[in-house]
């Protein structure tokens, strides 16, 4: 570690994209502090569908987004719904984010996703905790549809993620096919496209073990404490808690998901973050489901958790992040989701869950420094925070502790 390199670095927040930071911090000999206002994987870092597929990270903002929005805008039963309020900051995300809608903006993120994609399966490997802790799952991910036609949005991102060289290898199957190893898909699916070489993992169990093993490695966990607010003082980095106390740090890294505005925006964070909420559910399975699942068209993503169960995520809701669960989203999750699937116990749903995705105007996460001296940014990864967690976390603590910034991350400046 060279002379100037920060000794003591406090992370707020303790999702994946913060345990990440620390873990690789760590790797350096760095002493880390962790503050969470309610606790480790308190966040969208909970309940998500546990993805960790690059082959499918790719810009939220895209012109089928679009045209799918303003068809159901302000209608609540959508996957995706913005409820009428008269929010200025959700207006100002919203006229941002539409305006990214189209293709020319499309490749331009998909451009900086791709190395940092690239890395993230070697960034798991990389976490390199015992066997027993670290579960991850390799398998590909089916994309299943009731028509043909309604793949043709899909296979044309696929066909742009190759070009942008981010190889995806998949395959065309019929339903029957689908079935011989998804005998969940009902019959109504009669298309499918299998995504091959990804993983997923238990995204709650995954986070909790990764900050017991920072803890393990001699991390500090300062919660519940919510962190008022960050400031550089002389030549020290301040955090000041909700409790009144502050404590000095040769660094501070923001790692707070869906609340980075109030934090970040002093600090010249300028992109604005809005809380994409999701929701998700457990059911149990009568047979171990092999695969995850996902149903485009009505934005359903499924995944296996633990032998015989399901959890059924998806819908994107822009409100503040801790509004409440609203629970005619999770029936409509439900009802979006029961025809397309058979021997699930439906009556049995279990661990309802509403989680925030990060999600930035210019759907690219925000890594790097911030316009203070010693305060960095980890944020707005939307849509895929557990797949570029841990590669975040990597690059970030690589230029905190060495002072320069790795050339996968000028993308994504959190300064733009
Ligand atoms: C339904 C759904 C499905 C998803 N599926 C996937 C998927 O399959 N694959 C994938 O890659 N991603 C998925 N995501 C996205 C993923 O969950 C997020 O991108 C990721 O969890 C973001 O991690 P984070 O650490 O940035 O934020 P969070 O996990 O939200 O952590 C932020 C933390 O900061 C804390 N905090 C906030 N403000 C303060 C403060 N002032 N002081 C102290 N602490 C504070 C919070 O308590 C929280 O614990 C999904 C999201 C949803 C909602």
């Amino acid at each position: 570690m060279g002379a100037a390199a920060p000794r003591r670095v406090a992370i707020i927040g303790a999702g994946m994209v913060g345990l990440s930071v620390a873990w690789f911090l760590q790797e350096y000999g760095v002493e880390v502090t962790i503050w969470d206002r309610k606790g480790v994987a308190a966040g969208s870092s909970w309940g998500n569908a546990g993805w960790v597929s690059p082959g499918l990270t790719t810009p939220l903002p895209e012109a089928s987004v679009l045209r799918y929005g303003l068809k159901s805008l302000l209608r609540s039963d959508a996957p995706l719904y913005v409820p009428p309020t008269l929010d200025l900051s959700l207006a100002r995300f919203l006229v941002k984010f539409a305006r990214r809608c189209n293709e020319r903006e499309w490749k331009r993120a998909m451009n900086a996703y791709v190395p940092l994609n690239n890395i993230a399966l070697d960034a798991y490997d990389a976490l390199n905790l015992a066997e027993e802790t670290l579960e991850i799952t390799s398998a590909p991910i089916v994309a299943a549809f009731q028509w043909r036609e309604q793949a043709k949005d899909l296979l044309k991102e696929i066909e742009m993620i190759n070009r942008a060289g981010q190889p995806v290898k998949s395959e065309m199957l019929s339903g029957a096919e689908l079935r011989e190893s998804l005998p969940q898909l009902a019959t109504t699916v009669n298309f499918g496209i299998r995504i091959d070489g990804q993983r997923y993992i238990d995204p709650g169990a995954f986070t909790t073990r990764l900050g017991a093993a920072v803890i393990g490695r001699g991390a500090t966990l300062v919660t519940p404490n919510e962190v008022d607010s960050v400031r550089r003082e002389k030549s020290a980095v301040n955090v000041y808690g909700s409790d009144g106390a502050s404590s000095s740090f040769d660094a501070v890294v923001l790692a707070v998901g869906a609340w980075m505005n109030r934090l970040g925006g002093p600090l010249g964070v300028k992109m604005p973050v809005a809380a994409g909420r999701g929701y998700s559910f457990l059911v149990p399975s009568a047979e171990t489901v092999a695969f995850p699942i996902y149903f485009p068209a009505v934005r359903v993503a499924c995944t296996p958790m633990g032998p015989k169960s399901l959890r059924i995520a998806g819908t994107m809701e822009f409100r503040k992040p801790d509004y409440r669960l609203d629970t005619a989203r999770l029936a409509s999750l439900m009802r979006s989701a029961l025809p397309l699937l058979d021997g699930l116990d439906w009556g049995q749903r279990r661990d309802d869950w509403v989680g925030a995705r990060p999600v930035s105007a210019d759907g690219m996460p925000l890594i790097g420094a911030s316009k203070v001296p010693g305060i960095f940014i980890a944020g707005g990864h939307g849509m895929w925070g557990i797949t570029l967690g841990p590669a975040t976390g990597k690059l970030l603590a690589d230029q905190i502790v060495k002072g320069e910034i790795p050339d996968q991350l000028r993308p994504f400046d959190p300064t733009r």
